[in-house]
């Protein structure tokens, strides 16, 4: 890997490289040999402290006086150099995540649409005139919150750190950013990209290390003004008690247990295909994981079939080999989700395939796509994310029942139906908890629909233009005429 084009194992604070205050690093691994691939800085409260400085004096430097449409056209800029990178940034993340090499192309792809799309919105933020008489004007001002941190999980590094940073630079913010300790290199990658373009110092800081230290520090600041944190349930909890503190709003993204219900009148082979899909992707190791799935009892048997020949066909191996299915991201991954699958087993849920590591990959944290059949509604393996290719398949006999299913879970992020019969879809798209609910297909990345949780799946809405709401707070001005 000495051809890779590596970040300096430092933070990016105040259009800086520094090195961590302790002078410290830490190593991130290529889940898919267990070997090292890169140092990064191993940051704490006196980092995240020089960082929020800065990006607090950034407000108010050269950044604060940009005109919106300066603005928009910078967020363009910084679209079209991601995409000018796209194969070098596509490579950092499948080495250090694991994702097949045309997922991280995707997620690429994905990243410079989010700076695109926020690039024309950021000319486009305004007020409203409230109509209160003649005698009297009134009028809301749409201001930037200011210092907004942004701490992103492992599983899509760069692609959902653009998911908040892009909407909230559009609006006029500066950002502290602390990426996860899994995959701290393509977020170093991105403020390089900063850099070149000649952004204001302190409008992009990156500032790595872990959750308990960096990520604790940034959550706790006083001088922050607005959070978005993307990441588990226990440790949105955390985060927000953090933020509570100082009474600093939250926008909360976090885990999901997503149905696919499927009718029997639905189209199979479609079906078929976007629960392998739902579940395989990134190695199920996405919030949107469509991670139970709900069959009318009537066609159990030919769905099943259908997805185990599916199953069985599908190639697993290196990222860069660019297979259907990686590897897992870590050690700890691996464990976590091998010990799901025992409670699963403890609990009478019988495996039909997988739910083990492939016998042709003896290194690496790789595991076969696992299907539990005939699992009841209230056993772990319905109710608990895992977060890897883990499918729990229950049986429904009819709408009613499986709405009760799908609905009675703490989580509520997407769900998905499968039917030809349209009032059916549309009745069961009204009464599902879920903050995005898809018709004959399954979930889908595009950046313009508005995406976030119901329930413990978080709260407050990404991408869209709904988004920009989170990063702006309203003022409003009364004028006695
Ligand atoms: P995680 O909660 O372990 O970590 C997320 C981030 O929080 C990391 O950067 C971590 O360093 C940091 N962190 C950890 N402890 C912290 C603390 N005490 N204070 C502040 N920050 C802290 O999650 P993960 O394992 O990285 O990601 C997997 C989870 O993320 C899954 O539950 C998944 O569903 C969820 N997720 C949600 C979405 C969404 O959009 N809803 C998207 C991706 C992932």
């Amino acid at each position: 890997m000495n051809n890779l084009n590596l970040p300096p194992a430092k933070h990016f604070i105040n259009g800086e490289w520094v090195d961590a205050a302790s002078g410290q690093t830490f190593l991130t691994y290529d889940p898919a040999t267990e070997q090292p691939l890169a140092e990064a800085a191993h940051g704490g409260v006196a980092d995240v402290e020089q960082a929020v400085s800065a990006a607090r004096r950034a407000l108010s430097g050269a950044w604060g006086q940009m005109l919106p449409k300066e603005r928009g056209r910078f967020l363009y800029a910084v679209s079209q150099e991601i995409l000018a990178q796209r194969e070098e940034l596509a490579l950092l993340e499948t080495l250090d995540s694991g994702k097949p090499l045309t997922l991280a192309r995707r997620e690429v792809e994905g990243t410079a649409r989010y700076f695109e799309y926020y690039a024309g919105a950021a000319d486009k933020i305004h007020g409203e005139q409230i109509p209160l008489g003649r005698e009297r004007l009134d009028f809301t001002l749409r201001e930037p919150m200011g210092v907004t941190a942004h701490i992103v999980p492992w599983n899509k590094p760069l692609n959902i750190l653009a998911r908040s940073l892009a909407p909230a630079l559009a609006a006029g913010n500066t950002a502290v950013v602390k990426p996860s300790e899994q995959t701290p290199l393509t977020a170093l990658k991105l403020a390089q990209i900063f850099a070149r373009l000649d952004c204001p110092p302190g409008v992009l800081n990156v500032v790595n290390g872990f959750g308990e230290e960096a990520g604790a520090a940034l959550a706790g600041h006083t001088a922050i003004d607005h959070l978005t944190f993307t990441g588990s349930v226990p440790t949105g909890r955390e985060v927000m008690k953090a933020a509570a503190e100082h009474i600093k709003p939250v926008l909360l993204e976090l885990g999901g247990k997503s149905p696919l219900i499927i009718f029997a009148d639905a189209d199979l082979e479609t079906a078929v295909a976007e629960a392998m899909r739902g579940i395989t992707i990134n190695c199920g190791q996405m919030c949107s994981a469509g991670s139970r799935l709900l069959v009318e009892a009537s066609i159990r048997q030919p769905f099943v079939a259908l997805l185990l020949a599916q199953l069985r066909r599908l190639r697993i191996g290196p990222g860069v080999e660019d297979v259907e299915m990686g590897p897992l991201v870590s050690e700890l991954q691996f464990e976590r989700v091998s010990n799901h699958i025992e409670i699963a087993q403890s609990e009478g849920a019988e495996i039909i395939y997988g739910g083990e590591r492939p016998p042709h990959l003896p290194r690496g944290y790789f595991i076969l796509p696992t299907l539990f059949d005939r699992v009841l509604p209230d056993m772990h393996i319905a109710q608990q994310e895992v977060f890897g290719p883990v499918l729990a398949l229950t049986t429904f006999n009819d709408e009613e029942e499986a709405l009760n299913i799908a609905n009675n879970i703490p989580y509520g992020l997407i769900a998905g139906v499968f039917t030809q019969n349209i009032s059916r879809a549309l009745r069961m798209a009204s009464r599902l908890q879920a903050g995005q609910v898809f018709i004959n297909q399954y979930y889908t990345e595009d950046e313009e629909m508005p995406f976030g949780g119901y329930k413990q799946s978080g709260f407050g809405r990404s991408k869209g233009l709904v988004a920009l709401h989170h990063y702006t707070q309203i003022k409003n001005i009364a004028v006695k005429l």
